[in-house]
């Protein structure tokens, strides 16, 4: 593994006009979800509850069909039905019941003692660390749609009383981009993630779900950028290693005819790959490791080409004054990219604008749907939630 003096990673900001250059003053340097995203989690807390067991068809193992309702493109896991095997073994061995709380995925009580003395043996047994890592992913999916299964939409991952799917406009996103929400499991069915309104919004092969950790989601992700080729694959990521680039200076790396030619293809098989790293700021690190691991595995390539969002408070698309939010959620990155690509001229035929509009319209809604839900369960609402900085 190379040390980490050598990873300095390129990082392109988007050629704008020179018309607009003016206006890039600030530099907005897009971090996973960083600050403020803690609060609206306090609203979404329920009484515990037991696992439904999904009817007897399976024992609670998951079907394709509740895989994919989630939001997941990928075949089911082998490893989280095998957790879910295992934890329901224990339920029958213990006679206790699983009970799930907090925001779902958490077990609670007996069982979680119990069951915390197992999985701490079994992870013991794992020899490489890479089968720990996808083990320890595993089992948080697992608890997770256990701890969800039958409380949550499947669709926008809020509480059925507070579903908020017939609200959300589907919209088409071009197709020269695909989104890849590369998603942490702990931000897997979370209430107040924005990375799932992509999906809503343009669909599961516009806006595709990877889980870290999940080889079978990994796997088709990475086949993905296979396909499409090395330098169609950007990540959004700080640069922290260097000082942004200016425009001028990134172009110096690339062809420009190169960069030209990959905004303006409008061969279906072969979009331009966007992944958008979906957890906390201090999981983002881990997770950009294994991307830049796995580039290099799979793509042969050294370093995995970053995109750091240029765009200035003034630049980014107009942005209404009320609700505003967090800019650093992973829907306004997805935002934030498809307003600087409008700005390009072979860009600009796309209706990118309108694209990025209909991400942010579903941006509103979650905000409103979190604090209708806040509010019914007479939580007030402070100042920071109005302000919507707790949506990830
Ligand atoms: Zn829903």
């Amino acid at each position: 593994m190379p040390s980490s003096a050598s990873y300095s990673i390129l990082t392109f900001t988007l050629q704008f006009s020179p018309s607009l250059r003016f206006l890039l003053k600030t530099h907005i340097k897009y971090r996973p979800r960083s600050l403020n995203s803690l609060i609206m989690s306090s609203a979404s807390r329920s009484s515990p509850r037991q696992a439904e067991s999904n009817g007897t068809r399976c024992g609670g193992a998951i079907t394709l069909e509740e895989w994919q309702g989630w939001g997941c493109v990928s075949p089911v896991p082998v490893m989280v039905n095998s957790v879910i095997k295992d934890l329901k073994l224990l339920e029958n061995n213990i006679d206790a019941q699983m009970v799930f709380g907090g925001n779902g995925g958490k077990l609670q009580g007996d069982f979680k003692v119990q069951e915390d003395k197992k999985h701490r043996a079994k992870y013991e047994t794992l020899g490489d660390s890479d089968k720990k890592f996808q083990f320890f992913s595993a089992r948080q999916i697992a608890c997770r749609l256990l701890g969800s299964r039958g409380y949550l939409c499947q669709k926008c991952w809020l509480p059925m009383e507070d579903c908020m799917c017939s609200k959300v406009k589907p919209c088409s996103l071009w197709h020269g981009i695909r989104f890849w929400l590369y998603m942490h499991p702990k931000d897997f069915l979370r209430q107040n993630n924005t990375g799932k309104l992509l999906w809503q919004v343009f669909g599961v092969q516009s806006a595709t779900l990877c889980l870290y950790g999940i080889s079978e989601d990994e796997e088709l992700m990475w086949n993905a950028f296979k396909d499409a080729g090395k330098d169609k694959v950007w990540c959004l990521y700080p640069n922290q290693n260097t000082i942004p680039k200016t425009v001028q200076d990134a172009f110096n790396h690339q062809s420009s005819a190169d960069m030209k030619c990959a905004y303006s293809s409008t061969n279906r098989d072969r979009p331009l790959n966007f992944v958008l790293i979906d957890g906390t700021w201090s999981n983002s690190a881990a997770m950009f490791r294994r991307l830049k691991e796995q580039a290099k595995l799979v793509l042969g390539e050294e370093d995995l080409p970053c995109i750091s969002l240029a765009t200035g408070a003034s630049a980014m698309h107009k942005l209404r004054p009320q609700p505003s939010w967090d800019r650093t959620c992973t829907a306004a990155a997805a935002i934030g990219v498809l307003s600087e690509l409008q700005l390009l001229p072979e860009c600009s035929i796309h209706g990118l604008d309108k694209q990025a509009d209909a991400v942010e319209d579903a941006l509103v809604v979650l905000l409103e749907a979190l604090t209708t839900r806040r509010l019914r369960m007479g939580r007030s609402i402070t100042r920071k939630v109005r302000h919507s900085r707790d949506i990830c």
